[in-house]
């Protein structure tokens, strides 16, 4: 496909050096807000112009549906014009100080130097949400995209500079993890690292964060309780239950990996969910017909295929797929077919970790309280949804699941004005809507005092004291 550079941590340093002279020396912190913004709406009306382009490299690296490629790059420009949207409308507070002579303000300010250290499933759209409001609230940055999806990032920066962005304020390094990823995470010369990834590169970046007290900002996984009442809509339900687990063929953070299904329904349910599934069609990017497309390595299909046998082991009961699909061309890809495993529950790994293949566990639930029970039961807590008819309960059990963002009667859709985030071993932080440019903000308070006088909180109670006593009266 391509032939890309594989930077050293001698390149993360370099990197590091010159977002850090771009922000302590250049103009870019200290442009207006409203210049910022500009730049990051003529950036999204480049890559519009250059849509096709990146739809393509995304979709060669990922392997997925070229359509859902398209759909990815229109969310990255929506992201660039949400947040070149809202320069200049906050200029931070004016506080009442209940004094006459002095005027307190409270402003923002940008960070300093950001590591970004982004995902293979979504690699230009997890990097819009960091790079874009990094970038408006003047911090300068190193960006380390996934070294399986490296080209977007590439496209990104050609994009930037073409945009008028000044040198040294998008910086790029590609390469793995454990090198030029280790050395952004850890050295004290960034200010802030934002991580999106899995939970056990989460919790070394943010070991290695701690050394130096960085700010850090985490996105990890999910294993995502889908609640289907037996009120619900069925075929909306059905339909939904599919996306939710099965798009990009569940490499998905929010993927709705567990059904849980209320008792009286689950029969009827799961069998149609089943018969639906086996009709997927996979395939490569560019096939017209393909719904959903290859995992993304090797490796990574390995680790689906040893989940579930892992939950076979545990006692569950495969209803369909369950292997690697080999028929014809497939067998040149790492493709693994659409699969369903029913009768689980929550003391099983294959619900409590994260597969990130196109495996749905199947439990089921008694009552509103079971069903809320079974859905919070989990380390994660990034998102869920719930299927009813009955308005209250959806209220209800979305006000009591412990995940950071919930689905009523809907699977999938966000915003760029709503925080997008995870509760509990979800991560830290929020990206999206005013918590995510936040994220990349110093809040810094400034008091000025418009009368200054002396307040002889010291020299005022000294005078009024006896006189210091001579030499002659101490020695007595
Ligand atoms: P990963 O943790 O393997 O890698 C993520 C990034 O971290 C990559 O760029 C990788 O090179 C880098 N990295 C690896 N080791 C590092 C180290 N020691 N120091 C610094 N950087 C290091 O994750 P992945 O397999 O690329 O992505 C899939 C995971 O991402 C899943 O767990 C998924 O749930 C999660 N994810 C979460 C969200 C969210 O919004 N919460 C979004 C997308 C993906």
């Amino acid at each position: 496909m391509a032939t890309v550079s594989e930077g050293t941590r001698a390149d993360s340093v370099t990197a590091i050096r010159a977002a850090r002279a771009a922000f302590d020396q250049g103009d870019w912190p200290r442009t207006p807000e409203r210049e910022r913004g500009a730049l990051l709406l003529r950036a999204a009306d480049l890559m519009v112009r250059d849509k096709a382009a990146f739809a393509r490299a995304e979709a060669l690296d990922t392997g997925k549906r070229l359509l859902e490629a398209e759909y990815d790059i229109d969310e990255v420009v929506s992201c660039f014009r949400y947040y070149g949207g809202v320069a200049g409308t906050d200029a931070g507070r004016v506080i009442d100080t209940g004094r006459h002579d002095a005027i307190s303000r409270v402003v923002h300010e940008p960070v300093g130097v950001c590591a970004l250290i982004t995902p293979w499933n979504y690699p230009l759209m997890q990097t819009s949400w960091k790079v874009a409001p990094a970038l408006l609230a003047g911090n300068t940055f190193v960006l380390k995209p996934s070294e399986l999806t490296p080209s977007t990032a590439i496209l990104l920066m050609r994009v930037l500079e073409e945009a008028g962005l000044p040198a040294g304020v998008a910086n790029l390094v590609l390469g793995a993890g454990a090198e030029v990823g280790a050395v952004l995470a850890q050295d004290p010369d960034v200010d802030l690292v934002s991580f999106t990834g899995g939970l056990a590169t989460g919790r070394t970046v943010m070991a290695a964060a701690a050394q130096s007290v960085k700010r850090v900002a985490l996105e990890l996984g999910g294993k995502n309780p889908n609640i289907v009442f037996a009120d619900a809509d069925f075929e909306t339900a059905v339909d939904l239950a599919l996306t939710a687990v099965f798009l990009h063929s569940g490499q998905v953070c929010s993927a709705g990996a567990r059904l849980i299904v209320q008792d009286e329904l689950h029969d009827r349910f799961v069998d149609e969910v089943v018969r639906r599934a086996n009709l997927i069609r996979l395939g490569g990017p560019f096939d017209e017909l393909t719904e959903t497309g290859t995992l993304i390595s090797a490796a990574h299909l390995a680790k689906v295929t040893s989940y579930v046998e892992g939950g076979l082991a545990e006692g569950a009961v495969l209803r369909c797929g369950g292997n690697q699909a080999r028929e014809g061309a497939l067998a040149n890809g790492f493709f693994f077919q659409p699969t369903v495993l029913d009768d689980c529950h929550t003391g099983m790994r294959v619900v409590q970790e994260e597969s990130f293949g196109p495996v749905m566990t199947v439990e089921r639930f008694t009552d509103e309280d079971d069903a809320v029970r079974i859905a919070n039961d989990t380390k994660y807590g990034l998102a869920g949804a719930v299927w009813t008819s009955d308005a209250g309960k959806a209220q209800r059990v979305a006000g009591r699941l412990r995940h950071g963002t919930i689905w009523i009667n809907d699977y999938h859709p966000y915003v760029p004005q709503a925080e997008w985030g995870g509760f509990k071993q979800s991560g830290v932080g929020r990206e999206l809507g005013q918590a995510g440019l936040a994220e990349y903000r110093e809040t810094k308070h400034i008091w000025q005092n418009t009368r200054p006088e002396p307040q002889h909180w010291f020299g005022e109670s000294l005078s009024r004291q006896s006189p210091l006593p001579t030499t002659e009266e101490s020695s007595r």
